[in-house]
């Protein structure tokens, strides 16, 4: 799950405003080689795409039908329980639950059954030896070669896949997502930093507004054959870095706020803050239905009530503010969620959810906090679990797309780790305590909720839905006031030892380093 970067250049802003950085063919090793998580469709004049693998839960290995019908330009269509893929002609049949597919007419046996995950069907991955030299003659599977040692910038129009930001406190991130490796230039001035991207080309303009006090907003247009990425400043900006990632490709620039402001001048941002705004995010919602337990308690209730309730106390008994990324019914993308927390400048992130294991034995309560490095393999799973929902958020062509590597793609919480860590502990300290329930401990792993978090952030899984005894409790009114109760006055007794710290650090310096915040 570790990103490579392949190139990283920092840009110190001249006095005089300009600077000039071309990066064609630049050439850098690389450190970290990725897992291989798709492999390649070729057939007799070349390669045809990249195929994802997805690996679920049960460690089965799957591949999305629609995904190859494309890359094959054939056709995928679902009646009922059956998906059919046609290519020239010739078709292969799967059906929902059964481990075979129907390759003209002929039955072959899969590793494993067919199934459908959110609006997707997966098919086991074996099918690509035994069933589609059948269904497609002359085209093959290569694994995916590891990094080619150079990386040729592209000729030609390359499209754009993605464009992103996220403001932090210490700087503002936007990021680049495009197919294949493209060269750039970046020229920085007092007004605005621009990046010239030669050949990529773009469907229509791009405008966003950011407005964090350092960036105004960015715009992505077209020049002749070049796209330029403009971000316009709100006021002068520090250190620019740029690099590039790849799987999948994409140009990460980093808009720095000037030291001076970040160490304590400014007000409002560098010391320790009081804290004022709490965002409480009730997992799931809408028709992602999270964890469903036997009898059919769903996540998604669950969660939001015993998140109404912490809230209810936590405005009187706290003093602080608090708001919810949903109080309904409604299906919010995991990236929203933390976006939301951003923008409204909120000093705690807090994820509630119920657990799901494939084992019903599995009971009691746990709490994350973010990490590239999951605590032990348990802790991977329900971070992929509660990252699946990605794979219902993104466009179809994106869907099969390397979700675990975009997952921490700005790991904005490795600065906020360690007291991300000790509020999770203050909680589940709370919660081993006051409840009656087995006691999990804190763990760390990577999910996609609190990556983009600006602030100390964790998840609290409240149980296992999966495990009937727990399922009837989580079903009850009381014991959702009991787990209110107990996260609630974990997150008090966070609040009293940071305010200690808080006057401890007022009384020792007046502008300490302490907690970033904004
Ligand atoms: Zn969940």
């Amino acid at each position: 799950m570790t990103e490579a970067a392949d190139a990283t250049i920092m840009t110190r802003r001249l006095t005089t405003g300009v600077l000039l950085v071309m990066l064609m063919g630049l050439l850098v090793g690389v450190a970290a080689a990725a897992r291989s998580e798709s492999v390649e469709v070729r057939d007799r004049s070349g390669r045809l795409g990249l195929l994802s693998i997805t690996v679920m839960d049960d460690g089965g290995a799957y591949i999305a039908p629609d995904h190859l019908a494309a890359l094959l330009k054939g056709a995928w269509s679902v009646k009922g329980d059956r998906g059919t893929l046609t290519v020239n002609q010739r078709t292969v049949e799967f059906v929902r639950g059964q481990p075979r597919a129907t390759v003209q007419g002929q039955a072959i046996a899969l590793d494993a059954a067919a199934r459908v995950v959110g609006t997707g069907w997966l098919v086991s991955r074996d099918f690509l030896g035994k069933g589609l030299p059948r269904l497609a003659p002359g085209v093959s599977i290569a694994a995916v070669t590891e990094r080619k040692p150079v990386a040729k910038p592209v000729q030609g129009a390359v499209p754009l896949e993605e464009l992103r930001y996220r403001s932090y406190p210490s700087f503002t991130r936007v990021v680049i997502e495009t197919g294949v490796r493209l060269a750039y230039a970046v020229v920085a001035s007092d007004e605005e930093v621009r990046v010239r991207l030669p050949g990529l080309s773009l469907s229509r303009p791009r405008v966003e507004e950011i407005g964090d006090g350092l960036v105004q907003e960015v715009r992505l247009e077209s020049v002749g054959d070049a796209a330029v990425l403009r971000v316009l400043l709100e006021s002068a900006a520090g250190e620019i870095k740029h690099t590039v990632l790849q799987d999948p490709y994409r140009l990460v620039l980093d808009v720095y706020r000037p030291k001076e402001s970040t160490g304590g001048g400014e007000p409002g941002r560098g010391g320790m803050q009081p804290l004022r705004l709490i965002v409480l995010d009730a997992g799931h919602g809408g028709h992602d239905s999270g964890a469903m337990g036997p009898s059919g308690v769903m996540e998604k209730d669950v969660v939001l009530d015993v998140t109404r309730r912490v809230a209810r106390m936590i405005e009187p008994g706290l003093g602080v503010k608090v708001v919810m990324s949903r109080d309904s019914d409604v299906f919010v993308p995991l990236r929203e969620r933390t976006n939301f927390a951003n923008k409204q400048g909120a000093d705690l992130f807090v994820s509630i959810h119920a657990n799901a294991h494939p084992q019903a034995v599995s009971e009691g309560v746990e709490t994350y906090f973010l990490s590239s490095e999951a605590s032990d393999n348990a802790a991977r799973q329900v971070a992929a679990t509660e990252n699946n929902v990605v794979q219902l958020e993104s466009p179809a062509s994106r869907r099969q797309g390397d979700v675990l590597k975009s997952i921490l793609w700005d790991l904005a919480q490795s600065e906020f780790q360690e007291e991300s860590s000790f509020m999770a502990e203050t909680v589940q300290d709370s919660m081993s305590k006051s409840l009656n329930l087995v006691s999990r401990g804190v763990k760390q792993a990577g999910f996609y909720v609190l990556g983009g978090a600006a602030m100390p952030a964790i998840l609290i899984e409240i149980g296992f839905l999966t495990n009937r005894k727990e399922e009837k409790k989580l079903a009850t009114p009381e014991h959702r006031e009991a787990l209110a109760r107990a996260i609630y006055a974990g997150l008090a007794e966070y609040k009293r030892r940071y305010d200690q710290r808080l006057r401890t650090a007022q009384t020792q310096n007046p502008a300490p380093k302490g907690l970033p915040k904004r």
